[in-house]
């Protein structure tokens, strides 16, 4: 065992494949330059304690079981899961420092989780395969603070490489890395919309039962599995919300691979159309969208964006703007001015290319 470690890893926005994650469809994330940092140091017993820079706050843990609603259950949870696997993992005194925002939608939760497994892995030399590691730091959110979310989150933060977009397949959970170089004339923007995702838990709830519903109505293991859109909705018949609810998901599935060949054959303008093909899902089928993100897709195409879509489970978040990178200027400036028309508060835009993934540092033993 070495005496210190540290892990780090990337918050990630999903490039497109909204709530496809939950019919075994696929998802296509980036990562991003903001990251969480966790130094893990040994113990002499079997404690753990957890401190965050950010809360100004820390834990000392003596027996770990499963809770709900702890910021540090994010961290601690890792140590759980990897001791449930039956891995030799001793105390350990973790200090948690992340710059990924909080709320934005961009997996704050699941970069501390991935920073805190590569980080133990590095201290108790566990070897963990990237597979491991990215079930384990689920673990921790699914398992040890009850959370039912899906596998995408810690997978991009862990597996996800520069210059490319990381395609999973939710069934298999099997990635493929997916070139994103944007030319230095185009820009991908994030827009942080500042809005409050009220509704967000229970219509995440409804939909996801919408889509199982949906799917033993047709016979199938899961909306991935519909083969024949036009047969499957008609089977649904009069159901409007099944009808709308089942468009959504398997369109959206097949414009996952579409904008994979997209990026392969570097068409972005095609990106970009199944951008806004996707937005416009989310806003007519999912009904997820909220005014301030439509306004800023609005805002967005406005000032000649290839393309632009809501990103995350919906509700409020951050939007992406595909945009000339001369236009960027005149985007910032027009949505600020368009959301202050409508009373919104002021949206913050920053910019990102796909950035590196998950990294173990470690002292030498
Ligand atoms: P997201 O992952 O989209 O940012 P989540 O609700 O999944 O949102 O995760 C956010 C939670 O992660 C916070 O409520 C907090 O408990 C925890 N968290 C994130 N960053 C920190 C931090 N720097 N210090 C302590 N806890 C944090
Ligand atoms: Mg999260």
């Amino acid at each position: 065992m070495t005496e210190h470690a540290r892990g780090v890893s990337p918050g990630r926005v999903n490039l497109i494949g909204e709530h496809t994650d939950y019919n075994d469809g696929y998802v296509l994330p980036i990562a991003l330059g903001w990251r969480a940092q966790v130094d893990a140091t040994g113990r002499d017993d079997d404690a753990v304690t957890v401190s965050s820079a950010q809360l100004g706050d820390s834990v000392h843990i003596s027996d770990l079981t499963p809770v709900a609603h702890q910021w540090w259950g994010y961290v601690a949870g890792v140590v759980w899961a990897l001791r449930q696997r039956g891995h030799a993992v001793g105390g350990v005194d973790m200090a948690l420092d992340s710059h990924v925002p909080l709320g934005g939608g961009l997996s704050s939760s699941a970069a501390i989780e991935a920073a805190t497994v590569l980080a133990v892995d590095a201290l108790f030399g566990l070897g963990l395969s990237p597979a491991d590691m990215a079930e384990v730091a689920q673990a921790a959110e699914n398992d040890f603070l009850g959370i039912p979310t899906g596998p995408m989150d810690q997978r991009a933060s862990l597996w996800c490489t520069e210059g490319n977009a990381l395609l999973i397949d939710c069934r298999t959970l099997e990635p493929r890395q997916v070139p994103f170089a944007l030319p230095a004339d185009l820009t991908l923007a994030l827009v942080d919309t500042h809005s409050p995702h009220v509704l967000a838990d229970g219509a995440y709830a409804q939909r996801r039962a919408s889509c199982h519903r949906a799917a033993d109505l047709l016979g199938v293991a899961a909306l991935r599995d519909v083969t024949d859109l036009d047969a499957a909705l008609e089977k649904l018949g009069d159901d409007d919300i099944l009808v709308r609810r089942t468009r959504h998901v398997v369109t959206e599935n097949d414009r996952v691979l579409d904008a994979v060949a997209a990026l392969e054959a570097e068409n972005w303008n095609r990106f970009g159309e199944l951008m806004n093909a996707s937005h416009n899902s989310m806003r007519d089928d999912y009904e997820i969208t909220v005014p301030t993100v439509d306004q800023a897709v609005t805002s967005a195409l406005a000032s000649g964006a290839l393309g632009s879509r809501m990103t995350g489970g919906g509700f409020g978040g951050t939007v992406l703007a595909l945009l000339p990178t001369v236009a960027l200027e005149d985007f910032t400036a027009r949505l600020q001015d368009d959301y202050a028309a409508r009373g919104f508060d002021a949206p913050t835009v920053t910019t990102t290319t796909a950035c590196p993934g998950g990294i173990e540092l470690r002292d030498r033993a």
